[in-house]
C-alpha cells in the first residue's frame, strides 16, 4: 500500500473555536504591570493601545473556548486547513526510526502562520471602530500580515520595520507596500522614542523592541488608531491555536499521537499555537507529551535569561510583563531569523517553562541552514530561516532516537516558507554565516536594566 503522505481537513472539520491553555493552567500566568505604580492592569488599561476584545480575551483565565468570528472563519477558510505531512524524504535521509510529521504553516500567500492572528486582530480592531492600525515587524512577516488582514477589513495600516531586517529583506517592505500599508525602518526620526535611540546611538541598527516603541508611541498619539501586536501577548497565542488543534484532528487520522512538539521561538506564538492544544492533554488526561521551543542561540532568553518583570520594548512604554527576558534593551546578533531577535518571551509560555511543562533548546545559526538545506533537498520546501530552529531541533531529536533505536512520533511547526529570504541562503551557500555566542557576563550586564521589583 502506498504510504499516505499528507493529512487534509475539508472545509467543514476546521476547528470553530480557538483554545485558551489559560483557562487550564494550574497556576495561572501573573498579571501584567502598570509600569508607574506596579498595579494590576485590568482589561482596560490595555485598552488604551490594543482593540479591546483581543484586551479582554488577554486576561481570559476562565474561558477554554472562545468562539472564532463568523467573518474570521470565511477569511480562514481561503487557506485553511493547512496540510499535516509526514516527512518520510527527511526520516529516510537521517536513517531514523523516529516519524516526523510537521504541520505545514507557509502554504498561505503571506508566507507564514501570522496571518491567523492578523486577520482576527484586524477584524476586532475594525469592529470597534477603528481606523488604522500600527505595528512593528521584523523580518517582516507580520508586517506583511497585517497590511493584507488591514486591507481585508478595510484599515490603513503603518508598520515600523526594524532597520537591518529591512536591508536584508528589501522584498518583504515591497509586500507591505503592495497591501498598501507605510513602512518606516526603525528607529527613525519620525517618532519621540525613534529620536531618543538615534541620539544614543546613530548606528543602531533596530531591534524588535525599538520598532514596538515607535508603533505604541504612534498608537497612543493618534486618534481612531490601535496598535497590533504579531507574537508574545497571550491573545495572539489564542489566535494561533487554530494550528495545533487542526494538527490534532490530523494526527488522529493519522493514527499517531506526538511524543514531541517542537516549534521554533520567538515571542512564542507559532510555539503555543501547536503545542497548546496538545498541552492540554497533558495537564488535563495525564499524557507525557514533550514539548521544545527552539531558539537562537545567539538570544537566549529561554535557556539562559531570568524570570522577571520587564518591558515588552526598548523604550520601556509597554506594560511590565512577567517573563524570562535578556532585559528589555538586549541587543541579538544580526542573525537572520529576524522573527526569533526577541529578547522576551509570553507570559504563558514563561509560566509553563516554569512549572516544567515545557522547556526551551538554543541552537547555532549554522546548525538551522544546516538543517533548512537538507530539509529543503529533501521535503522540496525551502524553509523560513526560523522555522530552520524547529528543523534542526527535530533533527537533533530523530538522531537521538537513531541512537537509542526509539521509535517516537515528532511534530514540529513548519511556522514559514524562505522564498523571501533567499540572500540569507546565498550567504550561508557561499560561506559567509556565522554563529554569534553571548557570554554569561553580557547577558549578567544587560539584566541590569530590568526594572527592580
Ligand atoms: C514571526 C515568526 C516566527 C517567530 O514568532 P513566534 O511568535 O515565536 O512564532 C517564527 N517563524 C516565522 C516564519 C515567523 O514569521
Amino acid at each position: 500500500m502506498a504510504k499516505q503522505k499528507k493529512f487534509i481537513l475539508q472545509d467543514s472539520e476546521v476547528p470553530q473555536q480557538w483554545y485558551n491553555i489559560q483557562a487550564d493552567m494550574v497556576n495561572k500566568p501573573l498579571p501584567p504591570l502598570h509600569p508607574g505604580t506596579k498595579q494590576p492592569l485590568g482589561w482596560q488599561d490595555l485598552a488604551a493601545i490594543f482593540p479591546e476584545e483581543c484586551c479582554k480575551q488577554e486576561l481570559d483565565t476562565e474561558h477554554a473556548w472562545i468562539d472564532i468570528p463568523e467573518e474570521v472563519l470565511e477569511k480562514y477558510k481561503y487557506y485553511r486547513a493547512t496540510p499535516l505531512v509526514r516527512a518520510y524524504a527527511l526520516e529516510e535521509a537521517l536513517d531514523t526510526p523516529a516519524h516526523i510529521y510537521f504541520k505545514n504553516e507557509s502554504t498561505n500567500p503571506l508566507g507564514s502562520h501570522k496571518i491567523n492572528s492578523a486577520l482576527a486582530q484586524c477584524y476586532y480592531a475594525k469592529k470597534e471602530g477603528t481606523t488604522n492600525v500600527t505595528t512593528e515587524t521584523g523580518a517582516g512577516q507580520w508586517g506583511a500580515a497585517l497590511s493584507y488582514a488591514a486591507k481585508v477589513f478595510g484599515l490603513e495600516a503603518a508598520v515600523y520595520q526594524v532597520k537591518i531586517s529591512m536591508r536584508q529583506k528589501p522584498y518583504r517592505s515591497s509586500i507591505m507596500r503592495t497591501f498598501g500599508a507605510t513602512v518606516e525602518g526603525s528607529p527613525s526620526m519620525s517618532t519621540r522614542a525613534g529620536k531618543d535611540i538615534i541620539t544614543r546611538d546613530p548606528n543602531h541598527n533596530g531591534s524588535l523592541g525599538t520598532a514596538i516603541s515607535e508603533a505604541v508611541e504612534l498608537a497612543t498619539t493618534t486618534p481612531h488608531c490601535k496598535y497590533t501586536l504579531g507574537s508574545v501577548l497571550n491573545h495572539v497565542a489564542l489566535h494561533q491555536s487554530i494550528i495545533g488543534l487542526e494538527a490534532e484532528k490530523q494526527m488522529e487520522m493519522a493514527g499517531e499521537y506526538p511524543d514531541q512538539v517542537i516549534a521554533c521561538f520567538g515571542g512564542g506564538s507559532n510555539f503555543g499555537g501547536i503545542a497548546f492544544p496538545f498541552m492540554r492533554h497533558n495537564i488535563l488526561d495525564g499524557k507525557t507529551t514533550e514539548f521544545i521551543a527552539a531558539e537562537p542561540n545567539s538570544c537566549p532568553k529561554l535557556t539562559r535569561g531570568e524570570f522577571r518583570y520587564d518591558f515588552g520594548d526598548e523604550a520601556g512604554y509597554t506594560p511590565l510583563l512577567p517573563m524570562y527576558t535578556l532585559g528589555h534593551d538586549f541587543r541579538p546578533a544580526n542573525i537572520h531569523a529576524g522573527g526569533l531577535r526577541y529578547h522576551g518571551a509570553g507570559m504563558i509560555v514563561s509560566q509553563l517553562i516554569k512549572d516544567g511543562l515545557m522547556h526551551g533548546v538554543d541552537i547555532p545559526q549554522l546548525e538551522t541552514f544546516e538543517a533548512s538545506m537538507l530539509f529543503a533537498r529533501t521535503e522540496g520546501i525551502i524553509p523560513a530561516p526560523e522555522s530552520g530552529h524547529a528543523i534542526a531541533a527535530t533533527i537533533r531529536e530523530a538522531l537521538k532516537c537513531k541512537e537509542a533505536g526509539e521509535q517516537k512520533v515528532i511534530l514540529f511547526n513548519l511556522s514559514g516558507h524562505g522564498l523571501i529570504d533567499m540572500t540569507a541562503y546565498d550567504s550561508y551557500i557561499n560561506g559567509d554565516l556565522h554563529n554569534y555566542t553571548v557570554t554569561d557576563e553580557e547577558i549578567q550586564n544587560n539584566l541590569k536594566s530590568v526594572p527592580e521589583m
